[in-house]
């Protein structure tokens, strides 16, 4: 009895794993036509200075608009591509787009913000990725100071003198490079205080959940950043009372539902609250 239980599970397991891998081949070839036929959007979610309440910035996140399913989020595809060469070629024009949007509306006479791209593990290690950033903000004409290169931990702890090549690179070029979904991984202090960084953006599940542990980490990252001349920023942002708490913590930024979703470039131009002429 319990041999023929083992074979059922066998079966099943079995025939789920190749439905898997089935769909994934068939995402991957999807995901190479979408690139061709640019069913790729960039949306913008803003992010906003506590104390000044403007918008200081803009993170892009990628949106596959699929002609028969609608919007597909990157959660969903960004794994599969990046189990593939794909990744790097949807990186690349992400962040071309994001630094010609940001560009045009500069040019348009709106007040500069920072656009923030985040970054694949593929991509941030590329040897030669300071050279490909530099030769986008070329090609575009967007100054280094207005990108940020959003990390995650994961790829800032592996190969520690590469990355800090890398983020030497970076921080010459004048592109300002900030930690991703933050106190999720394991970076050490002491890794921290060596990588020149930026900002550390500080994990949505932090702040959704709504623990004593939660604030305790929350003011110890606001603290540790500012002690290592970080800024520090909160995402995923919902009520009032998170914003409440996060000011009398002395967080710089924050960005989230409760200001605003990521939204297409046409609905961005009207959250921007200066306009130069
Ligand atoms: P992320 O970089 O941490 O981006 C923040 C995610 O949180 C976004 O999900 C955003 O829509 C969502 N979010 C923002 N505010 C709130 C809030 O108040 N509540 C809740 N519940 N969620 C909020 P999205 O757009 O689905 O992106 C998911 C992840 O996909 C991103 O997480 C990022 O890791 C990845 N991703 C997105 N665009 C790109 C890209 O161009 N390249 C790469 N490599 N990864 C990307
Ligand atoms: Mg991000
Ligand atoms: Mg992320
Ligand atoms: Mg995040």
């Amino acid at each position: 009895v319990i041999k023929q239980n083992n074979r059922n599970n066998y079966k099943v397991f079995e025939s789920s794993i190749s439905k898997d891998f089935k769909s994934m081949l068939r995402m991957e070839t999807e995901l190479r036509k979408a690139m061709k036929e640019q069913q790729f959007e960039l949306h913008y979610q803003p992010q906003k200075d506590i104390g000044s309440e403007r918008v200081v910035g803009l993170e892009a996140l990628l949106r596959w608009n699929h002609p028969e399913k609608g919007y597909i989020s990157p959660a969903t595809f960004i794994p599969i591509a990046e189990k593939t060469s794909l990744i790097l070629q949807i990186g690349n024009w992400v962040l071309h787009e994001a630094c010609k949007q940001n560009k045009l509306w500069q040019d348009q006479g709106y007040s500069p913000v920072v656009v923030g791209v985040n970054l694949s593990a593929k991509q941030f290690h590329q040897a030669d990725l300071v050279e490909q950033v530099s030769s986008v903000l070329q090609q575009t004409g967007l100054h280094a100071c207005y990108l940020e290169l959003e990390i995650t931990e994961s790829m800032a702890m592996s190969n520690e003198e590469d990355i800090i090549h890398t983020l030497k690179g970076l921080r010459e070029l004048g592109v300002h490079v900030s930690i991703d979904d933050f106190g999720t991984g394991y970076s050490s202090l002491k890794y921290l205080s060596r990588f020149p960084v930026n900002k550390l953006k500080i994990d949505k599940a932090f702040i959704h959940e709504n623990r004593r542990q939660n604030k305790a980490i929350i003011k110890s990252i606001i603290h540790m950043s500012h002690s290592l001349n970080m800024k520090v920023i909160a995402e995923g942002v919902e009520t009032e009372e998170q914003l409440h708490f996060l000011q009398e913590e002395e967080c710089d930024e924050m960005q989230g539902f409760y200001y605003s979703k990521p939204l297409p470039p046409t609905h961005v131009t009207p959250i921007f609250q200066f306009v130069k002429c």
